[in-house]
């Protein structure tokens, strides 16, 4: 590739990345993705467990709002299915033993019906949060000095309620409340629409829909409409930039010369890149400040989801752990039983470090304690960790502290010169999520496009 021209180069084939290549060649200008990887796709990862029975070590799930990732699904010939949803969940909290469903509605209903009202409440507030500019909504100021976490402690919960709250947010975001300013928390909630859609107790939301034969089908069938325009192992380590050109050099002593160029990785690792000549401190000063989250999925695989016949739907809540969420992820038309742990925030930074052996023992004496004996002899087992994967360096996604907002908030997607900027994190519809990987690609490209004429 050394001396390749283009019109646009693309750092990153991950789904923004692809995406942005996809529309940048349809409306006639030559795109060049450079991917890092030996393979495309990112943070969406499938992988065997068992040979013809794929997990998603990545993304996963798309919900009904995910309009662009359905209408591009059914572009690229991708079948989808429901997340199975039948069942009791099945609660281990505030030192009670696990209980069932019904048993934890029956004792708990007064703490619940705390957390609808505090839903609602920031419901009401995350829609005064524009998400295309979060530092211009009217309390922004107060929102960004203060974090998620102690937002939620000033709401006088009770303990069961302020748990719930808390395990639902870890949730989404992968880092503890306290690391994360409450206008964030704000601002994710009304990219995605409300909380109903987000913090779903059972699946719903984000997470009703599935890809036949894995999420990795999205990339890498996308990959295949820019194939000749896509090079792999390809890091890059330096920007050079002037008014209407751009080289991007790569690992290796490779280059490519374009027009344009659209940097497709999340924040934190388009700070790391070298620039030549340096970006704004402003703009470095905020690529310092969204570090990206930690989340890990491990899976358990079973002869048959034997849950399912005890009435469990597969997902429980713990504030035990290690893992606080668990899924039933079984494939249709496979025999065998598949249950997701989910380690996110601190529980996924701790026990990341530890052997497989040891998450694998940890997370099966949970799964035990859920669903009997029976959980303790799984036929295979996978998990997959993302802080130490040398171009993710975490997972799901970036998020900011406070005062990063009101502060730096502006330069997060503007463009700098020839430099567009793309990845999930630069959303402002479902940001974080494939959908919002697949809006920052749309409009990267686009803003290439205006520019090019
Ligand atoms: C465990 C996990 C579970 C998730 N679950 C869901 C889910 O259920 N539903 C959902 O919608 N989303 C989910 N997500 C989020 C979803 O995967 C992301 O939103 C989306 O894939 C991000 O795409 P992207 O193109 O913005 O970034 P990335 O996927 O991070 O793509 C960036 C690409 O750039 C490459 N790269 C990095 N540095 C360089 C460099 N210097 N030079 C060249 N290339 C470089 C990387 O290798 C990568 O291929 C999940 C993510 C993870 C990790």
């Amino acid at each position: 590739m050394a001396g390749h021209e283009a019109d646009v180069i693309i750092v990153g084939a991950g789904l923004s990345g692809l995406f942005a290549a996809r529309t940048v060649l349809a409306a006639g200008l030559t795109p060049l993705i450079l991917e890092a990887d030996e393979r495309v796709g990112g943070r969406i990862l499938t992988e065997e467990v068992l040979p013809g029975l794929p997990v998603e070590i990545g993304a996963q799930w798309i919900g009904d709002t995910h309009h662009r990732m359905f209408a591009l699904a059914d572009e690229l010939g991708v079948e989808t299915f429901p997340q199975y949803d039948e069942g009791e969940t099945t609660y281990e909290l505030a030192g009670s033993p696990v209980l069932r469903g019904d048993e934890f509605h029956r004792r708990f209903g007064g703490e619940l019906a705390e957390l609808t009202t505090v839903l609602r409440l920031l419901d009401e507030l995350a829609a005064e949060v524009p998400p295309e500019a979060p530092w211009r909504a009217p309390r922004a100021q107060e929102w960004d000095a203060i974090t998620a976490g102690a937002w939620y402690d000033g709401q006088g919960l009770s303990p069961v309620a302020r748990t719930l709250l808390e395990i639902c947010t870890v949730g989404i975001l992968a880092v503890p409340t306290v690391e994360v300013s409450f206008l964030h928390l704000l601002f994710t909630i009304q990219t995605c629409g409300v909380t109903a859609e987000l913090f779903a107790e059972s699946e719903g939301g984000a997470q009703t829909t599935r890809f036949v034969g894995g999420t990795a089908e999205i990339p890498n069938r996308l990959a295949t409409l820019v194939e000749s325009h896509l090079v792999l192992d390809a890091p890059a380590l330096l920007i050079e930039h002037a008014t209407d050109s751009v080289t991007v050099h790569c690992r290796g002593g490779r280059s490519a010369r374009g027009r344009r160029v659209i940097v497709a990785i999340s924040p934190m690792l388009a700070g790391r890149l070298m620039y030549d000549p340096p970006l704004s401190g402003y703009r470095d000063q905020l690529t310092q400040r969204m570090p990206n989250s930690a989340a890990m999925k491990a899976f358990f695989v079973y002869d048959e989801p034997f849950w399912r016949a005890d009435g469990f739907n597969g997902q429980l809540i713990s504030d035990v752990g290690p893992a606080r969420m668990s899924n039933d992820t079984c494939i249709p038309g496979d025999d065998h039983g598949v249950i997701l742990m989910f380690l996110e925030g601190e529980q996924a930074r701790t026990h990341g470090h530890w052997s497989q052996e040891e998450r694998q023992a940890a997370l099966t004496a949970e799964l035990v304690r859920h669903y009997g004996d029976k959980a303790a002899h799984p036929v295979a087992y996978v998990d997959g960790e993302w802080g130490s994967r040398q171009w993710t360096r975490g997972c799901y996604n970036a998020n900011c502290g406070p005062l990063v907002w009101t502060t730096y908030g502006p330069a997060l997607a503007e463009p700098i010169g020839v430099i567009h900027w793309a990845s999930t994190d630069t959303a402002t519809q479902w940001s974080a999520y494939m959908e919002g990987a697949v809006e920052s690609g749309e409009r990267a490209a686009r803003e290439v496009i205006e520019a090019l004429g």
